[in-house]
């Protein structure tokens, strides 16, 4: 069996390290910041407590899979012994650059350096390491232990035995990974985020508000989540990030972040995560913030 490593413990890491650790596979859950590794646990645990009360997991089982998961705050003992490690840390280029120079000094030879960037480049990041040809993209979807895809990503000299390695270990997941060429934003994310733009840049008209957007996208394209829930859901910072990617990378203004977006997050309302983005989530209920005013 193999050894998972993931970097970061937030939204993505502990689904990640969720769906590992309940399909048998020993995981560390890495993070620099103690509280996020605290609230990881938590949050796993409370998601593996709803599979049991949906008859989904067996009690045992999920004392089991809890049992995997040995939480980590020390980089070295974190990535020394495993075999593939997957970074699930902010959305920040310069930030994933320096966790890969130092995984890569410390990491096994032959271990796998998985990325679960959401539109930056593979290459880029394969380039400061001492093996590209072990890097690639694993880009799982939110939340992690209910979405079937995972794209996976090559980087122009990511090797056919390392795709085909993560492409099995996905199965095992019980996931659909699913192929794509490296381009910022990849196919996710390039065709998603211009509609979560596009449904701010409505609000912003006050072309409706943000029950009113939402309702209308969910009843009407069959969408379980309207734009800007999910938005909030994502993380605004994270959509933020994304965007400013592909706008940096293809010089295209369609990718170009509305000015709402950059203001709630430099506001520092993130959505869910943060208690407040275009719905408060307050007292346990979803309120939205901005009414239609017609
Ligand atoms: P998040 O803000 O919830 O969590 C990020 C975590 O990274 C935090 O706990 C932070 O402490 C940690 N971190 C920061 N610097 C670190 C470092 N040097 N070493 C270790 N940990 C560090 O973000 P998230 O939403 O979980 O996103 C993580 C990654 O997953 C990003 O690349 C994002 O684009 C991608 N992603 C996000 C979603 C989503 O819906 N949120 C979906 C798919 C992919």
């Amino acid at each position: 069996m193999k050894k998972i490593t993931v970097i970061g413990a937030g939204t993505m890491g502990n689904g990640i390290a969720h769906v590992f650790a309940t399909n048998g596979f020993p995981v560390v859950l890495f993070d620099i910041n103690n509280y996020a590794i605290e609230s990881g646990v938590k949050n796993i645990k409370k998601n593996i407590d709803r599979q049991v009360n949906k008859g989904l997991l067996s009690a045992e089982e999920a004392s089991l899979s809890l049992d995997r998961i040995s939480p980590s705050n020390n980089l070295k003992n974190a990535v020394e012994s495993a075999d593939i490690i997957i970074e699930a840390a902010t959305e920040n280029e310069a930030l994933k650059i320096q966790i890969f120079e130092e995984i890569s000094e410390l990491c096994l030879d032959n271990a796998i350096l998985a990325t679960n960037t959401s539109s930056i480049s593979i290459g880029k990041i394969a380039a400061c390491t001492k093996k590209p040809e072990n890097v690639i993209g694993m880009h799982f979807m939110n939340p992690v232990p209910v979405m079937k895809l995972i794209e996976i990503i090559r980087g122009y000299k990511t090797s056919t035995e390392t795709t085909q390695t993560i492409i099995k270990i996905s199965k095992e997941l019980g996931k659909t990974p699913v192929e794509c060429n490296d381009y910022p934003g990849f196919v996710a994310n390039r065709i998603l985020m211009p509609m979560i733009n596009e449904a701010i840049e409505c609000l912003q008209n006050n072309v409706a508000g943000v029950k009113e957007i939402d309702s209308i996208m969910k009843l009407g394209m069959g969408h379980p989540m309207g734009p800007l829930q999910l938005a909030d859901f994502i993380g605004l910072d994270v959509c933020l990030s994304i965007l400013s990617v592909m706008h940096n990378g293809y010089g295209q203004p369609k990718y170009s972040p509305n000015p709402l977006l950059i203001s709630l997050v430099t506001s520092g309302d993130l959505g869910v995560k943060s208690g407040k983005g275009f719905y408060d989530y307050s007292n346990g209920v979803k309120n939205p913030v901005v009414s239609f005013k017609n």
